[in-house]
């Protein structure tokens, strides 16, 4: 088993240095659970070197509260140093620990080329793509009631179609290596009436883009109360050969490899015998 998309630092709190120390006890937690390597997948958007080009970004949207909200959680996140992040991440690698440096990369739609060039200039093992707003709107915030009144405005259908066109417009980019919470719209448990036309769609969109998929226990803390992908979604990725990596999506030491037995079971169940791994960018396959 492999858990491909680890946080340092849950949102909300002040980023504190990573160290040795912090990502040897991700790396004992993921081993106790059975994950034999795991990839550490900041946000990029929580670095002062991306905020030096990207700062900015939610202007060309219209005015609003929620822009406003946006705007100030960007802000708030903005903080942490990219250059220590690889440092302790490459030292850990070095030390012998089961560990591969990635980063979760949300879509910025206009600037992947931007992106792409910022990012080729550090040595990531794995890049995940993740789609968390459509315009300034961060659907997922599902703790905040602003952001989850505007599910009312923007409308069900509107908003699973808008990320599905998001989630295809990000696998065409070509930035990245594997489609994260790839059905992260149904988070707040919205579904509109055929799920299935959208589950479609990203499903082809990773397929027609050789992009890996993203098999994650975090659907299961979240108001859903599922797997990132839904079991009909799942299916289509394997009908379709799209390899999976599996993943908690933690966003501190207790959810390291959080619920990995019952991921090992759903990927199993949908006909998965191997996972994708990375190094340098490059796949290889490793053991469910
Ligand atoms: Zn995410
Ligand atoms: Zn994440």
């Amino acid at each position: 088993m492999l858990d491909y998309h680890l946080h340092l630092w849950p949102h909300g709190q002040r980023d504190k240095t990573p160290t040795l120390a912090q990502l040897r006890e991700y790396c004992e937690l993921a081993e106790k659970n059975g994950v034999r390597e795991i990839a550490i997948t900041e946000h990029l958007f929580r670095f002062a070197q991306v905020d030096r080009f990207m700062g900015g970004f939610f202007n060309q949207y219209p005015e609003s509260p929620v822009r406003a909200i946006m705007e100030k959680y960007w802000a708030d996140h903005a903080q942490a140093d990219l250059d220590v992040y690889m440092e302790v991440a490459l030292e850990a690698k070095a030390a012998g620990l089961p560990i591969v440096v990635g980063m979760e990369v949300d879509y910025y739609q206009g600037r992947m080329h931007e992106v792409s060039e910022f990012l080729a200039g550090y040595p990531f093992d794995v890049l995940l793509g993740s789609v968390h707003w459509l315009g300034a709107w961060p659907f997922d915030h599902v703790s905040d009631p602003v952001i989850m009144a505007e599910w009312d405005n923007f409308g069900v259908e509107n908003a699973w179609s808008s990320y599905t066109d998001t989630l295809e417009e990000l696998a065409d980019s070509r930035a990245v290596d594997v489609l994260a919470h790839p059905d992260l719209i149904k988070v707040a448990g919205h579904f509109p009436k055929a799920p299935e036309e959208f589950y479609d769609r990203i499903a082809e969109a990773a397929r027609d883009c050789g992009i890996a998929a993203e098999v994650s226990s975090a659907g299961w803390r979240k108001p859903v109360g599922e797997a990132y992908p839904a079991p009909y979604l799942l299916r289509k990725f394997f009908e379709y050969g799209v390899p999976i990596t599996t993943a908690s999506d933690a966003h501190c030491l207790a959810d390291v490899a959080f619920k990995a037995d019952e991921i090992k079971s759903y990927v199993r169940s949908a006909g998965y015998t191997s996972l994708r791994g990375f190094r340098d960018r490059k796949s290889y396959d490793s053991e469910v």
